[in-house]
């Protein structure tokens, strides 16, 4: 069984064709093809992508979607892979790791590129005396990746400091700013969420402050290990997810290598060795027994691709 997965877990079950591939890699030439996703995300799990590149800029990010579009292979965005399940067979089409890095900061606003990784902005914030963003720390993924799912922890959501962000219309081509009301945040939500636009770059609105009176807000009650955050949203402030699961008793319950954590039952934990199976069949019964237990249909905050 073990071997088995191993074996999907690490070869495309159909090769990409291989005229495209050497096309790709001569246009791209630090394309990579058939790369393991799993080092790309935080959960470790997932097989290949038959196609694999970075963007480093917008212009390659670009080509990327035009290569993707002229050979109809579905594409997928990954930034800093802290809220994404990939398939343990990998994604059969063209993976783009957002890798836009550029930071400026002006006055009390900061602009940061979708690839800054969220922990870097903030320093860079405190190195220049604003303050702010504190609440965040330990808040893990990218820049890009937190507008478009609002994310936020004590408290402090994105759209709270977002002031505008630039974004790309693939289907067009288009480039054009937006200020906060027209991303439609809610809880975990955003209008990107429901389109296929993409985050180029966000503006942030801090305060000139003390630094060095800052201080980490942050209750360390999370899992340790590699997960993908909470799995689920939670239904309502008085049904939080990870309590509903477990008091349907499942807290701690194991299939192959990955766990419903027995810290925080919204969290389901890869051991080490697990399958994105295995974590999608302990998905899968945590919201069937929730579901059958208090009535309440549980959705998943992470993104999983088939
Ligand atoms: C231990 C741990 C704790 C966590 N705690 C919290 C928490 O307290 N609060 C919270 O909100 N989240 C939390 N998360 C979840 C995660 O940190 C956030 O969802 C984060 O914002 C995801 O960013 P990312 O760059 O990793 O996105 P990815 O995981 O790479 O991508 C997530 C989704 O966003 C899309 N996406 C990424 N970049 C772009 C872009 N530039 N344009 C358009 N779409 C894009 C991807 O296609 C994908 O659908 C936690 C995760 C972990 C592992």
């Amino acid at each position: 069984m073990s071997i088995y997965f191993k074996i999907e877990k690490w070869y495309p079950l159909v090769m990409a064709n291989e005229s495209l591939q050497n096309e790709f890699t001569k246009i791209f030439p630090e394309a990579l093809i058939n790369e393991p996703l799993d080092k790309y995300c935080t959960l470790r799990v997932g097989g290949p992508a038959d196609f694999f590149c970075k963007a480093k800029d917008i212009e390659t990010l670009q080509n990327l979607i035009n290569f993707a579009k002229e050979n109809t292979l579905p594409y997928f965005i990954l930034s800093g892979g802290t809220n994404v399940l990939f398939d343990d067979k990998g994604f059969r089409g063209l993976t783009i790791k957002m890798d836009l890095k550029n930071l400026e900061i002006k006055d009390e606003f900061i602009t940061a590129d979708a690839g800054v990784i969220v922990a870097l902005m903030m320093n860079k914030a405190l190195a220049s005396g604003l303050t702010g963003f504190e609440k965040w720390f330990g808040l893990p993924g990218t820049v890009g990746g937190a507008v478009r799912g609002n994310a936020g922890c004590n408290g402090l959501e994105t759209k709270d400091i977002l002031v505008k962000a630039t974004l790309l219309n693939p289907e067009t081509g288009e480039i054009h700013e937006e200020e906060t009301a027209y991303f439609g945040f809610g809880y975990r939500d955003s209008k990107i969420k429901h389109s296929n636009e993409i985050i180029l770059n966000a503006t942030f609105k801090l305060k000139k402050g003390e630094p060095e009176k800052v201080e980490n807000p942050r209750v360390f009650t999370q899992p340790k290990g590699m997960s993908a955050g909470s799995f689920f949203k939670n239904p309502s402030p008085e049904n939080p997810a990870g309590m509903l699961i477990d008091k349907a008793g499942l807290k701690g319950t194991r299939i192959g290598n990955a766990q419903i954590s027995d810290v925080h039952a919204n969290f389901i934990v890869n051991l080490g060795g697990a399958t994105a199976k295995d974590i999608k069949d302990l998905a899968a019964l945590a919201k069937s027994t929730v579901k059958e237990k208090f009535g309440i249909e549980l959705e998943e905050e992470v993104q999983i691709l088939e």
